[in-house]
């Protein structure tokens, strides 16, 4: 194979990139239509009270079950979707199967269960993005405080498009919203009084180092901001029973993580509502 030298143009004919290419326009092609061909699948992963030893909450997360490469997670394909402008059909898609599941758990007898959600930048530049919120929330009869938006830190910080007005927006009218990923994103404290969310989600990658003594300074300062700012707490991405311990001793008591639960379908999450977790809770 030729390859010349200092030319960008002649890599286009490197036949491995070439590859990559019509490779990634067959998932924009498929992309465009996976939502009239219904192939979108909201997973739910519970988010689990330890003292109360309950499910207070669900995160809805997207899957693409794709007719020939099986399951696509979104972390490949939310990027495509918000270059290709896709990504507002998707998030409203996203929004109506989320609030339609939580009503039907409501209906259920699961009246008090919080469902969370996760919006992407492009869904803030949108003038109506709270409207649009709010009027699903209202169609579905839904109380307010029970849906959580999920935003970064990395929207926080381009506030180009007004993002902490529509924060403010949100909570005026009831909504919670959470900072997702916490502390990976380099916000300082101002923002939190800049953005009035409700609720922080201590990243994964903080939680992974748990697995020593009950101290960790990032999760105490975390859980000290917490408390000062009156916020919710909750820890994700735990995967073992001593990092839900040490947690719990630190004072975040709600989590989500592998340990509980992997992601999964509805009728599985309905399952899950119908029991009580299936962990030995440790004595506080
Ligand atoms: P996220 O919101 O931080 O979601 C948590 C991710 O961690 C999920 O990956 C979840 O499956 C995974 N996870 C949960 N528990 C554990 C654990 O104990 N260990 C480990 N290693 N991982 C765990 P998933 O479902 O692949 O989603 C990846 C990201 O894609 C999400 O991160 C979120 O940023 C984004 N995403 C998911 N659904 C949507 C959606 O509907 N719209 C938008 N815009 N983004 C979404
Ligand atoms: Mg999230
Ligand atoms: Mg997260
Ligand atoms: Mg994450």
């Amino acid at each position: 194979q030729v390859k010349r030298s200092g030319k960008n143009a002649f890599r286009f004919f490197d036949p491995e990139l070439n590859t990559h290419y019509r490779e990634r326009i067959t998932l924009e092609n498929d992309l465009r239509l996976a939502l009239e061909r219904s192939e979108f699948e909201l997973y739910y992963q519970p988010q689990i009270s330890l003292k109360g030893k309950r499910v207070v909450g669900m995160e809805a997360l997207l899957r693409w079950n794709h007719p020939t490469h099986g399951q696509i997670g979104p972390a490949t394909f939310i990027p495509v979707a918000e270059e290709i402008g896709m990504i507002g059909d998707i998030s409203h898609w996203v929004l109506e199967r989320a609030c339609g599941q939580l009503a039907q758990w409501r209906d259920a007898g699961f009246s008090d269960l919080r469902m969370s959600l996760n919006l992407s930048p492009h869904d803030f530049s949108r003038k109506d993005v709270v409207e649009m919120v709010t009027e699903c929330v209202e169609r579905h009869r839904l109380p307010s405080s029970q849906l959580e938006l999920e935003i970064t830190e990395s929207m926080m910080m381009q506030d180009s498009a007004g993002v902490a007005a529509k924060v403010r927006a949100m909570r005026d009218a009831g909504l919670s919203v959470a900072i997702d990923d916490f502390g990976t994103g380099y916000s300082a404290l101002a923002y939190l009084q800049k953005f009035p969310v409700s609720t922080l989600k201590i990243d994964r990658s903080f939680v992974r180092d748990l697995d020593g003594p009950s101290t960790n300074p990032i999760i105490s300062a975390i859980t000290g901001i917490a408390r000062g700012f009156g916020l919710q707490l909750i820890a994700e991405g735990v995967e073992r029973m001593e990092q839900a311990e040490t947690l719990r001793a630190l004072g975040c008591d709600i989590m989500q993580g592998y340990l509980f639960a992997h992601p999964a379908p509805a009728e599985q999450a309905t399952a899950w509502l119908n029991v009580a977790p299936e962990i030995d809770f440790a004595a506080p």
